[in-house]
């Protein structure tokens, strides 16, 4: 999953060697250097000299360091890393980026930047994400100091990661939350341009939410084309939920609207709303959208978009935006080759959370998206 992307990244972090770097120490370490060794104290670590060089560290750390480990005082710190220096090998992790240690210089890192724009442009990532990148990598590195235990590439990498983190992070959605909370029938609305997958997330949907013990119906709500109507019907089905059409030509709105009386009437926990999504005659599809919308009132518009269509996908987005106000996205077809870019830019571009990513056709190829899990899958080694 995004395999260039990840091996240019990869490529990138090793070019971190060119940074130049100083030495910066504190005044209070700088005269801990010039003393003699300091003796153990019962409060000082139990790493005795000798059983250093057995702890190896790994040769990137997957990770700044977590709070609960340990905190050792500087002068506590200078004795283990003057061990370390023995030994050849750390013997605790660190921070990265702190009060002393060696200092990035500015002028190399923009090169280095240089470089990270091309790689995030070539995957499709939106211009305003990719400038909020590098001004965060920039950020995390100019002027920071960062442990010398660190290599420059390591220290990059971390960097990279902490500003593609805080770009992705800017909002989360927790959709089984939000829908243990919503009255009933709670109505969620689907839209999207056809063949990105929307039909196919929407019984992903039911499935999920039926696996959770409640009810669902689905509203055939593409009237204009046959196919769509069938395909939802195959999907009811399979599923074992109750689907309302109409004939193929019939008015959309009319049909959520018997949607929402069958499940009131009925006491159904959702419906799903399937919605046209033909490209050709946009200006009608958004007065149409906008009408559902009006009759439907849905607590939820979730945008499907494919991850394959890149910055299309985002202009998709924007304009259903515009027309009805999204809440959330759904990114289909991440398990294809699609070059990461939706996926890294869309939440940010038009300020809507990603509620799932979509990685395959069957029913359980949904996932809940989350900020971790997609740091995970574009910088992992696998
Ligand atoms: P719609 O026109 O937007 O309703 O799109 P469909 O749901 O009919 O999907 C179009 C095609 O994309 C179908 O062949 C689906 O099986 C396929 N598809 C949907 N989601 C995914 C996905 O996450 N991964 C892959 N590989 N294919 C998908």
């Amino acid at each position: 999953m995004f395999e260039s992307l990840k091996s240019k990244m990869k490529g990138l972090f090793s070019k971190g060697k060119k940074l130049e770097e100083e030495q910066v120490y504190r005044q209070e370490e700088r005269e801990l250097e010039h003393q003699p060794a300091p003796v153990d104290t019962p409060s000082a670590p139990s790493a005795p000299a000798a059983e250093a060089p057995a702890v190896q560290e790994p040769a990137v750390p997957a990770e700044p360091p977590k709070a609960e480990e340990p905190r050792l005082s500087r002068k506590e710190m200078l004795k283990l890393r003057k061990q370390e220096k023995k030994s050849g090998a750390p013997s605790v992790s660190h921070a990265p980026v702190g009060d002393s240690g060696k200092r990035i210089k500015e002028d190399p890192l923009d090169e280095i930047l240089d470089e990270l724009e091309i790689i995030l442009l070539e995957a499709d990532v939106a211009y305003p994400v990719v400038e909020e990148i590098k001004a965060g990598v920039r950020q995390n590195l100019v002027g920071r100091k960062y442990d010398r235990s660190y290599t420059l590439e390591q220290v990059v990498e971390i960097a990279i990661k902490d500003a593609v983190r805080d770009v992705l992070a800017i909002n989360e959605f927790d959709f089984d939350g939000w829908l243990a909370e919503q009255q009933r029938p709670t109505v969620i609305m689907f839209v999207g341009i056809n063949g990105t997958g929307k039909t196919t997330a929407i019984a992903k949907i039911a499935n999920r939410i039926m696996a959770d013990g409640k009810t669902v119906v689905l509203a055939a709500c593409d009237t204009f084309r046959a196919g769509a109507i069938e395909q939802l019907t195959i999907h009811s089905e399979k599923l074992g939920c109750k689907i309302v059409k109409q004939d193929h030509d019939a008015d959309p709105s009319a049909v959520a609207f018997d949607a929402i009386e069958h499940a009131r009437s009925k006491r159904k926990d959702v419906v799903l709303i399937d919605t046209a999504g033909r490209m050709q005659t946009n200006s009608n599809l958004i007065e149409e959208m906008k009408k559902m919308v009006r009759v439907a009132k849905p607590d939820l518009k979730v945008f499907v978009g494919d991850s394959l269509a890149g910055n299309n996908a985002i202009e998709q987005a924007k304009v259903f935006d515009d027309a009805i106000g999204l809440d959330a996205i759904i990114l289909t077809k991440i398990d294809t080759d699609a070059k990461g870019g939706a996926a890294l830019s869309i939440a940010h571009t038009i300020n809507k959370p990603i509620a799932f990513v979509c990685n395959g056709q069957e029913y359980g190829d949904i996932i809940k998206f989350d900020t971790e899990w997609m740091i995970d899958r574009l910088f992992s080694d696998e």
